[in-house]
């Protein structure tokens, strides 16, 4: 296959530019400040946006960048890839007769000072000497563990990769995250006092039996597992959606994209691999899907957005073989698919109709087809929820100490970066008051 690549680092940078100050000031100034504002009700942290808002109209970086992390540790990256229509912009009063503030960039624009300035206004308590182990330095290893230090906890994260940030890093395209601004919240995670350990894979390099003789709790934020496999002939040749991510984001230069590609999938990360090829140069982009666009689980506007890059999408389809020749992926074979009852998932079952067959042809195939569920709950004989590491109302699992928290416990509703950052705050303020038998203070900003 012939790459079809263009100029990497132009096509894949932040999609939006930073506000400049005037834009950011006359922004500001559009806020109705409302009492009880719905916008912070609907942010899954409640940062107080009224008031960070106030700050960045009166000039007050600094103190914007204080409230918003008084409410999440990881506004940095949240500003970037929340899905803020659904959330803070979409309960906006403003939304319904003119356009809702843009919480999001202003939220960046108050990070984006803190990172250039490394001013950090965050409070810590003084030293309690209790230690906590953290699993994974994703969004809710690092939320948890920074919130662990701010109340005076030690927190070690051990992280199996080499770089920590987890899907930040390595999973969220760099249109909307790039590399340098998830590497640069770890490091201010650090700066509180945190240690992160890279390169050791909890279950392998260190168990579980060794963490509780040396820590006083254990939080498991370990994320989900690998794409499942789609069993069908061919497979092997198919690429793994969350490596062509990763691949676009450390790797830019030598990824390989096709002039044809087939992704198949119909979620966020499916989009997301569609636009990486389509800004790489395929000429042609086709998403693969089994049931309809009523039943996408990207959100709306993906799908919109997905549109606009010239994405095609092909529904109603179901792969049933990888055509190759020489060795090279030729087509994806797939069938015709009739929606039945509702399965267990609640939605439509794609029944494919048999004798249906028909060829999509493609020079690359990728699958985006969701994640696996986590591994360590097998690992460690902890209770599941239908495949999810099971918790109590303290993010406490099946066995006494250890906690776990993120993308590994959310059995219902869209997995998202805030959400699990709100996992990361809650479980170190459950864990605090475990330990202490004391409710965490409250931050002063
Ligand atoms: C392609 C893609 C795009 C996404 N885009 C968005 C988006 O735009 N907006 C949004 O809000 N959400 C998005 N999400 C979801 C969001 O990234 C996740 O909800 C969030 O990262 C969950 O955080 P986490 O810390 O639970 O897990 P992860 O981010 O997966 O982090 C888990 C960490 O644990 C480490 N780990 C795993 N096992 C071990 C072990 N045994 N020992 C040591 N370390 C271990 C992993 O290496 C990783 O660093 C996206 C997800 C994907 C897959
Ligand atoms: S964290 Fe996300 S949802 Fe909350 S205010 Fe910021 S951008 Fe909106």
């Amino acid at each position: 296959m012939e790459s079809a690549l263009r100029d990497p680092g132009m096509a894949l940078a932040e999609q939006l530019p930073p506000l400049t100050a005037h834009a950011a000031a006359v922004e500001a100034d559009r806020c109705l400040y409302c009492y009880d504002a719905p916008c912070t009700h609907a942010c899954p942290t409640h940062i107080d946006i009224p008031r960070f808002i106030k700050k960045i109209a009166t000039n007050n970086l600094r103190g914007s960048a204080a409230t918003i992390f008084a409410s999440n540790l990881l506004g940095a990256t949240c500003a970037r890839v929340c899905p803020v229509q659904e959330l803070c912009e979409g309960a906006c009063v403003l939304g319904a007769d003119h356009k809702p503030i843009a919480i999001g960039r202003l939220q960046r624009f108050a990070m984006d000072y803190a990172r250039e300035h490394r001013s950090y206004p965050i409070v810590k308590a003084e030293s309690t000497g209790k230690s906590i182990a953290v699993i994974g330095a994703g969004p809710a290893g690092l939320s948890c563990a920074g919130e662990l230090a701010r109340l005076g906890h030690k927190a070690t994260i051990f992280e199996k990769r080499q770089m920590a940030g987890g899907l930040s890093t390595y999973g969220i395209i760099a249109l909307r995250e790039p590399v340098e601004v998830a590497l640069e919240e770890s490091r201010m995670i650090e700066s509180l006092g945190v240690e992160i350990k890279t390169g050791i894979e909890f279950g392998k390099d260190v168990s579980l039996a060794e963490l509780k003789r040396q820590f006083d709790a254990v939080v498991l934020s370990g994320g989900l597992g690998s794409t499942p496999s789609l069993g069908i002939p061919g497979e092997e040749i198919i690429i793994d959606g969350l490596e062509f991510i990763e691949a676009s984001k450390t790797d830019p230069a030598n990824l390989q994209v096709g002039r044809n590609v087939i992704v198949i999938g119909a979620g966020n990360t499916a989009v997301d691999c569609a636009t990486i090829a389509r800004r790489l140069g395929a000429e042609r982009v086709t998403m693969v899907y089994r049931r309809t666009d009523r039943e996408m689980t990207c959100y709306e506007h993906e799908y919109d957005f997905g549109r606009k890059e010239g994405i095609e999408f092909r529904f109603l389809s179901q792969p049933s073989r990888v055509l190759l020749n020489d060795g090279l992926p030729a087509g994806l074979e797939c069938l015709r698919v009739e929606l039945g009852p509702p399965d267990a998932s609640g939605r439509p079952s794609p029944q494919p109709v048999a004798g249906s067959e028909f060829v999509l042809p493609a020079d690359q195939i990728v699958k985006a087809v969701g994640q696996n569920k986590p591994v360590l709950a097998a690992l460690l004989g902890l209770e599941t929820r239908k495949g999810f590491i099971a918790v109590d109302s303290v993010f406490q699992t099946s066995v006494a100490g250890v906690y776990a928290i993120g993308d590994c416990i959310r059995v219902s509703g869209a997995a998202s970066t805030v959400m699990a950052v709100e996992d990361g705050k809650l479980a170190a303020a459950a864990i605090h008051r475990q330990l202490v038998s004391a409710p965490a203070p409250l931050e002063v900003s």
